[in-house]
């Protein structure tokens, strides 16, 4: 029942699940995933949007997500364990930038599958940039997360760069182009701390129900 499913979230979160996990595997192609069982959550974004800062705020592990930058592991999809089925899977996020077709590519090709195919997918976390919202980056994952009917919560993060007021208007304009999307949408800084309970309660929420 949903409103068990809050409960547990809100009791986990006061015990601090969130910051009990662990680095497990990257994975560079699709063989290589661990059994589809039990829960996952991924996070996407486009270069940049801060996506490891909003993964190490999240989890209260500075430096965690400093480990899918490291090299090699950039273009894998990187396993983070709270147990044994229970993840937080950090996606690559070159896609548009800096990388030749080919990377992109077979990365579009891992991802695509990754999302279509994955049944412990529970959703996707997309982080955007406040200021540059909804670029081409973020119009594929949308497309993909679409096509495979997976939930999707969209943080705004760097909201710490704009006024409040402004912060509101470039949520309500992405609401307003999202009115037909399985999606939810908030404001977030990794820097000040902006939103961290709601994002962790949507997480919990994801991991944990059922
Ligand atoms: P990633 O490439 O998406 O993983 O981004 P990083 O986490 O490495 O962050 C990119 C840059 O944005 C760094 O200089 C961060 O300090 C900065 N940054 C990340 N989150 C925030 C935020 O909420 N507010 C501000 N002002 N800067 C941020």
């Amino acid at each position: 029942m949903a409103g068990e499913s809050v409960i547990d979230t809100e009791q986990k979160l006061a015990n601090g699940w969130y910051s009990r996990l662990e680095f497990r595997l990257g994975v560079a192609s699709i063989k290589q995933l661990p059994e589809d069982v039990g829960s996952e959550v991924a996070f996407s974004g486009r270069s940049n949007v801060g996506k490891s800062s909003v993964i190490n705020k999240i989890t209260n592990r500075r430096g965690l997500a400093r480990i899918s930058k490291s090299p090699g592991r950039t273009r894998e999809l990187n396993y983070f364990s709270y147990d044994e089925n229970t993840h937080l899977v950090d996606l690559p996020g070159y896609g548009y930038a800096k990388v030749n077709v080919e990377m992109r590519d077979a990365w579009a090709k891992l991802l695509e599958r990754y999302l279509r195919e994955r049944q412990s997918l529970r959703g996707v976390f997309l982080i955007m940039d406040i200021r540059h919202p909804m670029g081409k980056f973020d119009q594929l994952m949308l497309e993909y997360c679409q096509s495979c009917n997976l939930p999707l919560h969209i943080l705004l993060n760097k909201a710490d760069k704009l006024s409040k007021n402004a912060g509101n208007k470039v949520m309500s304009e992405i609401r307003r182009d999202l009115a037909n999307v399985d999606a939810s949408l908030q404001l977030f800084s990794a820097l000040k701390g902006t939103g961290l309970d709601e994002a962790r309660q949507k997480l919990g929420d994801w991991l944990y129900s059922e």
